[in-house]
Order: structure tokens, then sequence, then C-alpha cells
């Protein structure tokens, strides 16, 4: 156990240099891995409830790292946040899942929508567009088939602002989501004004179908509330067919989760596509 100094202040003091060295060492190591390519891409199919068929794939990072092996994106997407390292990183997956993204739509000669996470830095540097036109220009991908992730609380800054800029991206032909939809602060009146495509429903109130009836409620009522605004609703986490059917059931457009598929690496993607449908 450690000492506590005199005020408590030795204590302190102590605490902080070991977190502060820790994300020092951290940023170290993310620098490290982008210069290493130790990040690669898995992809989570999105699967359409009234065809079965895959709707879209959502990109999300890995890291491999050398001696620690795989490590999870809660472990490391916070801190590179906390540095501003995820404008790089961002741009190195948004880059990369276009490129794979369109690879895929070759070989298989079907038409498949890459969903690419953005954090909160990436939407609000101003070189957001500019580094999307190039990506998109250097992928050669349709922008009809990119579709970007944001959270809520992205949304709540300046709101005039942020309408203009979602517009701006929304004229190229990209689709926007709301991610984590009712986990944060969500406003029926920003909802309405927001120029966006598709809520994606938290896992967090889906987790818990059928069992819970207040998840049960929240869930139908904001695929309700989506569907009057004229917005396509996805569930995430969805991980049995209970679940399934009651989204089914209360007419939510697409579901994703481990139900369907994992997220799986580029090589079983390609062979999951060329297998056909889902379930
Ligand atoms: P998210 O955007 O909400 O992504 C969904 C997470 O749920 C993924 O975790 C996915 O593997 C997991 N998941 C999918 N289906 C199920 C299921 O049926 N049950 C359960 N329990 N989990 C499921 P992952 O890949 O560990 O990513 C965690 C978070 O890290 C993501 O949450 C996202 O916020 C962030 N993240 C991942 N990749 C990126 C990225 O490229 N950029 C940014 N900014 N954030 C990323
Ligand atoms: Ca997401
Ligand atoms: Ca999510
Ligand atoms: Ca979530």
């Amino acid at each position: 156990a450690k000492e506590r100094g005199r005020d408590g202040y030795y204590f302190f003091t102590e605490e902080l240099n070991t977190k502060a060295l820790k994300l020092l060492h951290i940023e170290q190591e993310l620098r490290h891995a982008l210069q290493m390519d130790e990040f690669s891409i898995v992809y989570q199919p999105q699967v359409c409830l009234k065809t079965g068929s895959i709707s879209s794939i959502e990109a999300l990072i890995r890291w491999n790292h050398p001696v620690r092996g795989e490590v999870a994106p809660d472990e490391f997407i916070a801190i590179a946040e906390e540095t501003g390292l995820i404008v790089q990183i961002g741009e190195w997956v948004l880059k990369n899942a276009c490129m794979q993204t369109q690879m895929l739509q070759q070989l298989t000669g079907q038409p498949i929508r890459v969903a690419v996470n953005l954090s909160s830095r990436q939407f609000s540097d101003p070189n957001l567009e500019t580094i999307i036109e190039e990506v998109l220009v250097e992928t050669g991908i349709d922008p009809t088939y990119l579709e970007l992730e944001v959270t809520e609380s992205m949304l709540m800054d300046d709101i005039d602002k942020v309408i203009q800029q979602l517009n701006r991206i929304k004229s190229a032909g990209i689709t926007i989501t709301i991610d984590d939809f009712g986990s944060g602060y969500s406003s029926l009146s920003y909802l309405k004004r927001l120029p966006v495509d598709i809520l994606k429903v938290d896992r967090e109130f889906v987790r818990d179908i059928p069992d819970d009836l207040n998840d049960m409620e929240i869930t139908s009522a904001i695929i309700a509330i989506a569907h009057k605004l004229n917005l396509k609703v996805i569930a995430e986490g969805v991980e049995n067919i209970d679940q399934r059917d009651f989204l089914v059931i209360n007419k939510c457009d697409y579901a994703q989760g481990y139900y369907f598929s994992r997220p799986l690496t580029f090589e079983d993607l390609y062979s999951f596509f060329t297998a056909g449908q889902l379930k």
C-alpha cells in the first residue's frame, strides 16, 4: 500500500506522475504502431432484417501489439483521443476501410457499404472534409458506399455548425448514422433538425431483451420515432434469436451482432460474401 503524505500531497503527485507516464508511454507506442503497421481492421456485417442480406459492414480497428498481443479498442481509443493521435489513426482507418471495401466490391461484384466510426476529435477537425475527399479520390470508392458513425454527444456542440457540416458531408452522397443512440444526451428537438440517415440503438437496450420490459418499450419507441422522422434504424449487440424476432416484429430495419456474425478479418469476410446469405 502507498504511504499517504502529510495533506495527501505526496500521494496525489505520485498518482499523477504514474498516470502521466503511462499515458506518455502508450502515446509513444501508438505512434510506433502507426509507423510499424500494427493496426488492422475487422468488419462486422450488418443485416437487413427484411431480406436477410448484408446491408453494410462496420469497420472496427484492432491493434496487434508485438508483445501484448491483440489490444481491444476500449483500451486505446480513449488514450488516442486524449493525445490527439486519434486524428491520424482515424484517417488510417478511413482510408484502409474504403480501400478494402472497394477491393471487396471488385472481387465479389456486389455493392457493399462500409461504416466507419468517427471520434469527436476527428469530427471537430477542420481538415475532416478534405481528408474524406482525398480518401474518396485515392481509393476510388463511390461515396454512396461510405457511411460514417458519429455519437450524439459530438452533435450537440454548436448545432447550427454541426448541421452545416453534416449537410456538406451528406451532399457528397455519404450516409450518416448516430451510433449508441439513447446512451447519451439525445434531445428529440435536435434529432428533428439533424440531417442524419440512420439511428443505431445502443447495445445496452438490446442486451436484456426479452427479459427487460422497459428495454423492450424503449427499443420499440426508438424504432417508431425514427420511422416517424423518416430515418432507418439498426440495433447493435443482437446475440440471440429472441432479440432478432423482437426487432423483426417491431419493424427494425437492420441488425448487427454475434447472432449474425462476429467481426471478421478481410479474408473471412470475403469467404462470407462468396458463401451467400446470412441468417
Ligand atoms: P461501437 O462502435 O459501439 O462498436 C460495436 C462494438 O460491439 C464492437 O466492439 C463490436 O465488436 C462489439 N459487438 C458486436 N456485436 C456484439 C454483440 O453481439 N455482443 C457484444 N457484447 N458486443 C458486440 P469493439 O470492436 O471492441 O469496439 C469497441 C468500441 O471501440 C467501438 O464501439 C467504438 O466506439 C470504438 N472503435 C472501434 N473501432 C474504432 C475506430 O476505427 N475508430 C474509432 N473512433 N472508434 C473505434
Ligand atoms: Ca460504431
Ligand atoms: Ca455502437
Ligand atoms: Ca454501444
